[in-house]
Formats: structure tokens, sequence, C-alpha cells
């Protein structure tokens, strides 16, 4: 089988919350696209519950896109400590996580429920599985602690 970067990272090692750049990959006609751990929360200490991710999600598919051109995709990790980000070009990690930071800002002080994308049977998967006030919580706490641009050093931005 396929090694995967993301299974050789040393998750005992990490300094949560950060970010850091998995890779970068050239297609065939030389477009770049790149890859992130945004990872929320201590591994194996912590883990976000479903509902409070899932409009952390939501929000965050909107959030970034307002501040970084090019998103892809940003999607949980099935262990519930954070997201990947997928980006066409490559942005630095201070970048990722400087707009991180704005969108987890406005979701814990400015966001209200009918801001929430998505909430409804015909446009979310799972509708009934959402908790802003999870979601705020948890920004609080990651906000406290401070968004770190490098995964095993403390330097928040
Ligand atoms: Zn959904």
């Amino acid at each position: 089988m396929a090694k995967v970067e993301s299974f050789t990272l040393d998750h005992t090692k990490v300094k949560a919350p950060y970010v850091r750049l998995i890779t970068v990959e050239t297609g065939k006609k030389g477009d770049k696209i790149a890859n992130y751990d945004l990872r929320l929360v201590q591994p194996n200490e912590n883990a976000i519950p479903t509902a409070g991710l899932h409009t952390i999600e939501h929000l965050l598919a909107g959030l970034l896109r307002d501040q970084l051109a090019g998103v892809i995709d940003c999607s949980p990790f099935g262990c519930r400590t954070g997201f990947h980000l997928i980006t066409w070009s490559e942005y630095s990690t201070t970048e990722v996580a400087q707009a991180l930071k704005v969108a987890l800002t406005k979701i814990r002080d400015e966001i209200q429920w009918d801001d929430v994308q998505g909430t409804t049977i015909e446009s979310c998967g799972n509708y009934r599985d959402h908790s802003l006030f999870s979601a705020k919580e948890w920004c609080k706490k990651i906000l406290d602690e401070g968004i770190s641009d490098q995964p095993f050093t403390r330097h928040t931005v």
C-alpha cells in the first residue's frame, strides 16, 4: 500500500494548535496544489466533538475562501483533531495560520446561526448534527492557546 506522509508524522511530538505544510504536488501541466495540516487540538489528548467540528467545517468552507484565493477543500480529519486544507498554489504557513485565526475569531465573536451555510436536509448529509455553541467554545479554546505557524515549536501568529 502507498505510504502516506501524514501517517509518518510523530503525533506525540507536535504542539497544537498549529499549521503545517504537508506537501506541494505538481501536476502534469505544472499546476501546483498544496496540502496543509490545520491541527486545532492536541492529538490523543483532545478531539472536537462531531457536532462542533461539523459546524466549524461548514464555516471554514466560506471563511477561508474569503481570505485565500484558490481554496480547493477544507475537510476534517477522522481523528477530529483538525482539518486538511488543500489549495491551488502555495501559501506560507504564516499566511494560512493568520487566515485561520481570522476565521476562528469570526466564529467565536460574530457568527450567528443564520450565517452557517448548509444546515438543511437538502444541503447537508447530517443536518441534525451541528452545534454552533460547541464550535464557538472550541474556537475560544484554540484562540486562547494561539495558532503556531510551526508544528514542533510554538511560534504563534
Ligand atoms: Zn454537513
